[in-house]
């Protein structure tokens, strides 16, 4: 999952992307409203991170910006001060939900974990396919109880896959949710994770769409 962090605190941003990072999160960071603006603008993020008070331009008209252009990814916004008229300004420009400075960065991490669940339509922590599970607190996978031990990348790569069970998801998409936009992006290295993280699973549940991409789902429901 790809993440995109915008705040001006050059501590406090580096702080933010480090620990989302540690999380297994890809990550992107701006340190103005502009710059995160154009970024949330123009590249698919899973989720935001985003200061309210930021230079150039404020995180309210940032957000109304994105929901107005309809940008729909789920956005955590931080409030400077514990101020109820902040977090409204911020609710009523289209924020999923916030967190107060100064906060905990576990709580950060969890409000994190929660939007993007919540914005795939789990209510759990725990996604599960047939004998598949991922637990997205712990980052622990499962095969019918017994641990897999992933890569990192292999791990994002089932993350994304988990939280859009179901649904076919193309090889760009995948090297836009899974690299950072420094990365050297190379869509064929996809397919060669693919074939590694099935073989370690073992199981039938990742399939091959052919010419269109690679979709989880249970294994009876196999195509
Ligand atoms: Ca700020």
């Amino acid at each position: 999952m790809r993440l995109l962090v915008v705040e001006d605190d050059p501590d406090l941003n580096r702080q933010l992307v480090q620990a989302l990072r540690d999380a297994g999160y890809v990550v992107d960071k701006a340190t103005d409203g502009e710059e995160g603006h154009f970024l949330g603008d123009t590249e698919p993020y899973d989720g935001v991170i985003l200061d309210l008070g930021l230079p150039v331009l404020d995180g309210v008209s940032v957000l109304e910006k994105w929901r107005r252009a309809g940008r729909k990814m789920p956005v955590l916004i931080l409030t400077a001060r514990d101020r109820w008229s902040d977090k409204v300004a911020g609710f009523d420009a289209g924020a999923d939900d916030y967190v107060a400075k100064p906060f905990h960065m576990e709580e950060v991490l969890a409000r994190v974990r929660a939007l993007l669940r919540r914005s795939a339509g789990h209510a759990t922590s725990e996604l599960t396919c047939g004998p598949l599970a991922l637990d997205t607190k712990s980052a622990r996978v499962t095969v019918d109880g017994t641990a897999v031990k992933l890569t990192s990348l292999e791990f994002r790569l089932l993350s994304y896959l988990m939280h859009h069970k179901g649904k076919v998801v193309s090889r760009t998409e995948l090297v836009e949710h899974l690299y950072d936009q420094d990365f050297d992006r190379d869509s064929n290295t996809i397919e060669v994770f693919v074939g590694r993280l099935r073989k370690k699973l073992g199981v039938d549940v990742l399939h091959t769409i052919r010419g269109m991409g690679y979709c989880i789902s249970e294994p009876e429901n196999a195509g």
